[in-house]
Parts: structure tokens; sequence; C-alpha cells
């Protein structure tokens, strides 16, 4: 399929927006195949036909080169880049989430630091007995479940390390991000035939739910599970009796002492705070900061775009974006508003009665710490700060607040003792110092990037090598030639 047009885009993005307003276009739009007239490759109605296709896409990527499985990768970022802001425009107008530009930057992210063959490394072991090799083999057909928050990052970024480890992939995406999430399942795709291989190597489901997840996870074929989402979807995951990894929820906190450089700090937080309104798992959600430099510290966050509200106001905001439901056990619990997650500071002000111009990017508050806001991972740019009077009380806090996720953690402070005494008792997967939280992903700081970080079942940064099974190869008694 020839690349998409403006115009094609446009008409696409229209439609979503019109579909998302009015309600009216979602029951045709999300049963089909076809977008605006334009057919997505590789889109399913059922999920043992999307397997099957996936299985096709994996025998073909074995009787592949790895030279050619790469230009297939290259082809998958070079599109990545070229329709980032597509897709970013696709995603905020689908879900209602995020930032377009913030959505366009991990696309491009994605495209750029997402490791491809070169992290598939063969170990060689020579001694008296002879040579032994230890190869990443593929696992086969993976079934991959992504979440509404980084859809369209997520399925490239999973697709581009699963190719390069030789799988096939299935995915079944969010429900509130379908349109976006095959987007990118179609582009994956495209990069794919135009780069000389097959037509289908990744697939997804025309209307994804429960029941197609239930069938992936008790597929034969399926021989690996990649489960990004919630606590819910990881533990049902983890429960299914295949190999599975898991990247789960994560409530990050942040601790400032009166070492840090408090301008730099206060930016600093904002800025991870904010990106793309907080979505993502490892941006900051609450502060805890020292007594003596905290009024600086809120001072420097106001300058930086954030609005302070009262305790009075906060109490109010919390009752709005956390709701009781009743869970499985018919216990009340609350859970974040799926209408407030990841929307714009002001839009979120304005439920309180507080006007505010769109230059307002973060809303904070002090609280105490048992407050919602601190106990809750909200996803919304809403921050609130916790005065705190020394490390150790620091310490016991955040790792408290971070909830035994091992998620994320961020610290700003220029005392090694507190840094490592930190990073020590909190024992998360990602833990930033001096820098905004995207920085642990490689954007600003070192390292490659994922959009699946599995902390409960200890993958941490996936990438490519994290989708294979290691294989041993013996050749007793020759092959050691020195
Ligand atoms: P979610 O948990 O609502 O949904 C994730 C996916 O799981 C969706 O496709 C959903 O349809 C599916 N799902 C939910 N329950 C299921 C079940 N019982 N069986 C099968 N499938 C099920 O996630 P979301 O709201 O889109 O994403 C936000 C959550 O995901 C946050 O908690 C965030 O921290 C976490 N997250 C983690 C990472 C990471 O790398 N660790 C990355 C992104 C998001």
């Amino acid at each position: 399929m020839a690349n998409i047009t403006e115009a094609e885009i446009r008409k696409i993005v229209e439609s979503i927006v019109r579909g998302t307003v009015s309600g009216n276009e979602s029951a045709e739009k999300w049963t089909s195949t076809t977008y605006c007239g334009r057919t997505l490759v590789g889109v399913y109605a059922d999920m043992n036909e999307a397997i099957e296709a996936a299985d096709r896409g994996y025998r073909a990527v074995r009787a592949m080169s790895v030279e050619q499985r790469e230009k297939i990768i290259t082809e998958i970022r070079r599109l990545t880049v070229a329709e980032a802001a597509i897709m970013a425009e696709m995603g905020v107008a689908e879900t209602g989430m995020g930032k377009v530009e913030h959505k366009r930057l991990k696309h491009i992210l994605v495209a750029e630091k997402t490791p491809g063959t070169e992290d598939i490394v063969s170990e060689a072991k020579t001694g008296d007995n002879g040579l032994t090799l230890t190869e990443m083999a593929p696992f086969g057909v993976v079934g991959a479940i992504t979440p509404s928050t980084n859809p369209s990052e997520t399925v490239i970024c999973n697709s581009i390390g699963m190719i390069a480890a030789g799988n096939g992939v299935v995915f079944n995406p969010h429900p509130n991000a379908i349109c976006v999430s095959n987007y990118a399942v179609d582009l994956v795709n495209r990069a794919s035939r135009a780069a000389g291989g097959p037509e289908v190597l990744v697939c997804s489901m025309v209307k994804p739910t429960l029941e197609t997840a239930n069938i992936m996870q008790t597929h034969p074929k399926i021989r690996l599970l990649v489960c990004t989402g919630g606590p819910g979807v990881v533990k049902a995951v983890l429960s299914s009796g295949k190999k599975a990894i898991g990247a789960g929820a994560g409530n990050p906190p942040v601790i400032v002492d009166d070492t840090a450089d408090v301008v730099k700090a206060g930016k600093d937080i904002i800025d991870g705070c904010t990106f793309d309104n907080n979505l993502p798992c490892i941006a900051e959600k609450e502060v805890f900061a020292f007594r003596n430099i905290a009024d600086k510290l809120i001072a420097e966050m106001q300058k930086n775009g954030a609005y302070l509200i009262n305790k009075d106001q906060a109490d109010q905001l919390a009752k709005i974006v956390l709701v009781e439901k009743t869970n499985k056990a018919g216990k009340t619990v609350k859970t974040v508003s799926r209408d407030c997650v990841g929307r714009d500071a002001d839009v979120l002000l304005a439920k309180i009665g507080v006007k505010v111009s769109k230059d307002i990017r973060c809303v904070i508050c002090e609280t105490d710490f048992m407050h919602d806001f601190v106990q809750h991972e909200l996803m919304m740019p809403i921050l609130p700060i916790v005065r705190v009077d020394n490390i150790d009380q620091a310490i016991e806090l955040a790792v408290k607040a971070e909830h035994g996720n091992r998620h994320t953690a961020h610290m700003h402070s220029k005392n090694v003792d507190h840094l490592s005494a930190f990073a020590k008792a909190v024992e998360t997967t990602i833990f930033v110092k001096n820098a905004p939280s995207y920085a642990g992903i490689g954007f600003g700081g070192e390292g490659h990037t994922t959009f699946t970080i599995a902390g409960p079942t200890g993958e941490g940064i996936t990438s490519a090598r994290s989708f294979t099974r290691k294989r041993r190869c013996v050749m007793a008694e020759s092959f050691r030639i020195i």
C-alpha cells in the first residue's frame, strides 16, 4: 500500500473526532478494518485467524537472513518518523488523552532508540572440552497486550524488538485506542512489504476484547505473552500458565533534598510530570520535599507553568478525578476517572471552577502523605507535594508511596549518600537522578528506549533480547583453536 497522504489522515482524524463526539459512528468504525476507505493490513475479526497469520509471519521471518530482518526494521523506523505526527494526532483524537507534540516526540524516540537485531548476541565458551554456543532464539508467535496511554508507541516499540528477535506478533490493543494501535500495526506491515518481507508480519484485532485476550492467552501457538498495562491485566497474564513478561503500574515518587539545585529541580519535575500530560508510567507522580526548600521549590514550579491550589480545592478535585467502584470481591475501591486521565491541567482545573490559560501545564498542591493524590497513580498533570523533615522520613514515605511496584523513582540531590540510600531502599527498575523522568527511557539520558518496562517479571527496560529464549549448541572436543 502506498504511503498515506495528508488528506487521508485529515479524514481519519476528523472521523475519529466526530465518532468520539457523537458516539454514533463508533460501532461501525470499530467493526471494520477499513477506516475512511483505507484498509489496514494485518487486522482481523477473529483472534484465531490473527494468530495463524502471525504464525505465517513468524515462519517467513525465520526463513530470512538477519540482514533482511534489519532492513524491515530500518523501514519501520523510517515510516515511524515520517508518520509520527499523524499517529500523535490520531492518538489524542481517539483517546482524548495526552499532548500531540509529546506523542510525536515519543514516536521519534521509539524509531531512533529501540534496539534492533544488534541486540541479539550469541555467547561462546571454549575450554578443554571444546566449544559451546549459546544463542538467543525466537519464541515463535508473541501475544502482546498494549495500553491506551502509549498505544501506537508500544505497538511499534514491541514490533521492532520482537521482529528483531525473529518472532511473529499478534496484538490485543486497548479498546480505547484501537484505531491508532491498528494504524501502527498496518505501518509495520507496510514496512515489511516495502522491505521485501511478508505482507502480514504483525497482526491485531478489529475489536479487541477480554474474550479475544483470553483466546490469545490460551492458544497453543502463542509461546510468549507480553503485557503492558495496569495491575489487573498483568495479573491475568501472569496467571495464564504461559511464559509471560509483565510491565505493570507504577507510582513514581520524587525526593528533593536541601542540597539539590532547586531551580533545576522545579523545572525538571514539571517538565517530566507534564510530558504527554503525565501518561507515561515513569512520570513523576508525587514529591517529597525537604521542609527548608519546599517554598522555593513550589515557587520554581510556578515559574514553570504550575498552578498552586489550596487544600480544600485539592480535596474537591480528588472527589472528581477519583471515582468509587465496587471490585470483584464486592469491596468499594477508588479508581481514576477515565474522563480525567491524561487531560490538560486547565481542563482539570475547570472542573473545580478555576479558569486558567493553556499556559498552565500542571496542578500542584501541598498534601499530607495519606492524601488520595499521593496514594493513587493518577496519570494526569496533578502533582501533590509532601513536606518532610529529613532524608530518613523522605525515603520511608517515598518507598511507601511507590507501593512496592519497584517501577520508577526520582531524586534531586547532590548528596551521594542520600542518592545511594534512596536508590537502595526503593529497588525500582528505573532510578533517575537530577533530570526529568523521561531521561530514564533514553530521552535526554543515555541508554535505549522501551515502552514496556518489565518490573514484576524482571526483564527491566525490555529490548529484542527480552523476547528470546536461550538455546545451547555443544561441539565436544573440537573448535578450541588456541
Ligand atoms: P489497562 O490496564 O486499562 O489496560 C491494558 C490492556 O489490558 C488493555 O488492552 C486492556 O483491554 C487489557 N486488559 C485489562 N484487563 C484485562 C484482563 N483481565 N485480561 C486481559 N486483558 C485485559 O491499562 P491503561 O489504562 O491503558 O494503561 C495504564 C496502566 O498501564 C497504568 O497502570 C500504567 O502504569 C501501566 N503501564 C505500564 C507500563 C510499563 O512499561 N510498565 C507502560 C504503560 C502503561
